[in-house]
């Protein structure tokens, strides 16, 4: 798209945003339920399309990208009233007279930058936020995943218009390009280097933005924690879209007594989710392109294989591998993984643990596997993450109650539920003051205190 045909489309979305229709709550919520039901129409089109794209099998394609926009989708639809409502807040004694109000009211144009991984929840989810606020949208799909890109385009396309919400393909000049138009809002959802190009474009034009990050996420083992149970909701976490999901544990920190066990329970794991052959189980994801798959591949020289390591390169995929012998020098711990290999560090303290991460840039995710309240409080109070789980893993991202966003590095902001909302709202503080009588202290040389007008 040139520079001409953007400027012009963001421009018709601004004339369409000022002319007050993304206003009101029947508007919105009008949208919204047009939204569920072309979404619903075409859940045949997306599962294919996360098939096409990453390998997506149906029960995860619905788990992890469909149920959650419905639920996304319901829930603001459900609440959208409320939280569009003014709220009347207390007069101080100073103000006496006066009224208090915090208005919703929308950015305007909001642009929206999505990842790959995936494609389709990272677009939508954040989109809904948008429309429930009374933006107007411009929705950047990620390149790498051309099916879920052109089908966005398509069925979205097909249910509004440009002025309201445009999706706009390409890569990462589109992307840039559109960084440089005057929009109101912008919402990016990517890797840390892209989130840094993106904040320095907006601190350009000082346009307020949510950066939802990665990041290395760790995920400790406490000598107490049930193995057994543990290991299958590591492995869910972590081989879920064959590894490729901001939030999945990208290491383990494991007290060393218990490490052999949790090793024996995690292969097992694999097996029972994937079986005894995870590269010919058909549900099983395979990385988005041959250059993350050869950057992937390169990590399994790391250290030693405990579980999996075997690759096919012509299907671009790895099995579940797990790695023992690792150390912080090596290139597996130098970047976020976002593949299947899952490396084990051990420790002997649960505070060496706390260094350990308190030493590297704050984590999109934490996970803990403890059963003892006082360890569980000891992590949570002393290591700073965006959110995650005690005895669990990925979970916390997928309640409408629960907002989710990183902090530091792995991102500023939060959405979902009311947060997506609230993301895409400026809340706006009016004071009404009365003309029936003037307090005068705050004028100069006053004398009277109260004048009644
Ligand atoms: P990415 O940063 O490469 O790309 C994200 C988007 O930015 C894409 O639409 C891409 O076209 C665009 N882009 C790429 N290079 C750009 C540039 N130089 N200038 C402007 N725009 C550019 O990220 P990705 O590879 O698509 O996704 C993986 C990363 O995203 C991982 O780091 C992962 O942790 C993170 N992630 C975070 C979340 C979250 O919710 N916090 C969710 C998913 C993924």
């Amino acid at each position: 798209m040139s520079n001409d045909t953007m400027s012009n489309l963001i421009q018709k979305q601004k004339h369409f945003y000022n002319s007050g229709q993304t206003r009101s709550y029947d508007y919105r919520l009008r949208q919204l339920s047009k939204l569920r039901e072309a979404l619903a129409a075409n859940e045949r089109n997306i599962m294919d399309a996360l098939k096409k794209d990453l390998n997506k099998s149906e029960f995860e394609a619905f788990s992890t990208e469909i149920g959650i926009v419905y639920a996304e989708l319901a829930f603001a639809i459900k609440h959208l009233r409320r939280w569009m409502a003014p709220k009347k807040v207390k007069t101080a004694l100073t103000h006496i007279g006066s009224k208090g109000r915090v208005i919703a009211e929308p950015y305007g144009t909001a642009l929206i930058i999505a990842p790959w991984n995936y494609p389709y929840q990272l677009a939508v989810s954040p989109l809904i936020g948008a429309l429930a606020a009374g933006n107007t949208v411009l929705l950047k799909p990620s390149e790498l995943t051309p099916a879920m890109s052109s089908l966005l385009a398509e069925l979205l396309g097909g249910i509004f218009d440009e002025e309201y919400v445009a999706v706009v393909q390409g890569g990462p000049e589109t992307s840039q390009e559109l960084l440089t138009q005057p929009v109101d809002y912008i919402f990016f959802t990517g890797s840390v280097n892209v989130g840094k190009i993106v904040m320095q474009a907006a601190a350009k034009q000082l346009i307020p933005l949510t950066l939802e990050l990665g990041g290395k996420s760790p995920c400790i083992v406490h000598r107490d924690a049930k193995l057994k149970l543990a290991a299958r909701r590591i492995v869910f976490g972590k081989f879920t879209n064959a590894g490729q999901t901001c939030i999945a544990p990208d290491y383990l920190l494991v007290h060393r007594s218990i490490k052999k066990e949790l090793v024996s329970h995690l292969r097992e794991a694999i097996r029972e989710l994937y079986g005894a052959d995870p590269l010919s189980n058909p549900s099983y994801g395979r990385i988005v392109s041959e250059k993350h798959f050869k950057r992937l591949a390169s990590f399994l020289q790391d250290g030693s294989i405990a579980a999996g390591g075997k690759t096919a390169p012509d299907r671009l995929q790895i099995e579940p591998t797990l790695l023992d012998q690792v150390t912080w020098d090596m290139p597996v711990m130098q970047e976020e993984i976002f593949g299947p290999i899952l490396p084990m560090l051990e420790y002997d303290d649960i505070q060496e643990a706390v260094d350990m991460v308190n030493a590297r840039p704050k984590p999109l995710a934490l996970y803990l596997f403890t059963q003892q309240p006082g360890i569980q409080e000891k992590i949570v109070g002393s290591i700073s993450y965006g959110g995650g789980c005690v005895n669990d893993t990925l979970m916390h991202i997928a309640t409408p109650y629960l907002p989710f966003g990183g902090v530091g590095e792995s991102g500023m902001g939060a959405y979902h539920g009311k947060g997506s909302f609230d993301t895409f709202t400026h809340y706006k503080s009016v004071l009404k003051q009365t003309n029936r009588f003037d307090i005068t202290f705050r004028y100069p040389s006053s004398k009277n205190g109260l004048k009644l007008l």
